[in-house]
C-alpha cells in the first residue's frame, strides 16, 4: 500500500490532482507512438490562466491555489474519459486528447475556455473570476516528437494570449521535411 501511494505521488500533482510533468511525459509519448502506428488522430490542449500575478496579488496565494485546482476539476469535467490533464508549471496544464482530431480538440478547448470563464472562487471579498487562453496543436507528419508537438500548442497558446487572451488557437500544422 505504501508502495502505491509513493507511485500515485510521484505521477501527480498534490495542488491539483493532475499529472506530474514526468508521468504527463511519460504516458503522451506512448499515445503518440500508438497514435503514429495506427495512423489515429490525437490532439494536445496547453492552457495558461490569463493575469494570474494579479488574483495572487489582490486576493491571496490561498485564493490563487483555490483557483488552480478549480481549473483542474473543470478540465476534469471536459475531458473524455480516455483523455488527461497534467501540470506543467505554475498554472500551465497541458490536456492530451488521444482519438481526437483538430474540430474535436477545438470543440473541447472551447468547452474548457467557457466553463472557466463562469467558474467564481469563493474569497473573502466576494467571488474571484478568471479566465484562461488554450493553444490547441494536432499531431502530424510534421511533428518530429512530443516535444515538437507540445512546441506547436505553446506558440498557439502564445498567440491566444498576444491576441487579447481568453481564446482558443489552433496551432498551423508544420510541413513535412522533404529529404
Ligand atoms: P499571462 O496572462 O500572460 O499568463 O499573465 P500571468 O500573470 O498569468 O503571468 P505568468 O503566467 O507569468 O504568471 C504566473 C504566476 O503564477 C506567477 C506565480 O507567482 C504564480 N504561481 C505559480 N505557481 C503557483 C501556485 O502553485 N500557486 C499560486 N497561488 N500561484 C502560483
Ligand atoms: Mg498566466
Ligand atoms: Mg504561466
Amino acid at each position: 500500500v505504501a508502495e502505491q501511494a509513493l507511485l500515485y505521488a510521484c505521477r501527480h500533482d498534490s495542488l491539483s490532482g493532475a499529472l506530474s510533468r514526468a508521468y504527463l511525459t511519460e504516458t503522451a509519448m506512448r499515445d503518440l507512438a500508438l497514435a503514429r502506428r495506427h495512423g489515429r488522430p490525437l490532439a494536445v490542449a496547453m492552457l495558461d490562466i490569463d493575469h494570474f500575478k494579479i488574483i495572487n496579488d489582490r486576493h491571496g496565494h490561498d485564493v490563487g491555489d483555490a483557483a488552480i485546482r478549480a481549473l483542474a476539476a473543470t478540465c476534469g469535467h471536459a475531458l473524455r474519459g480516455s483523455d488527461y490533464l497534467g501540470r506543467i508549471g505554475g498554472e500551465e496544464f497541458v490536456c492530451v486528447m488521444p482519438e481526437t482530431d483538430a474540430a474535436e480538440a477545438l470543440a473541447c478547448a472551447e468547452r474548457i475556455r467557457a466553463l472557466v470563464e463562469a467558474l467564481r472562487v469563493p474569497a473573502e471579498g466576494g467571488p474571484v473570476r478568471f479566465t484562461v487562453s488554450l493553444g490547441v496543436g494536432v499531431l502530424g507528419a510534421g511533428h518530429a516528437d512530443w516535444e515538437a508537438l507540445l512546441h506547436d500548442a505553446d506558440q498557439a497558446l502564445y498567440r491566444a494570449k498576444s491576441g487579447g487572451r481568453n481564446r482558443v488557437v489552433l496551432a498551423a500544422q508544420p510541413q513535412r521535411t522533404l529529404q
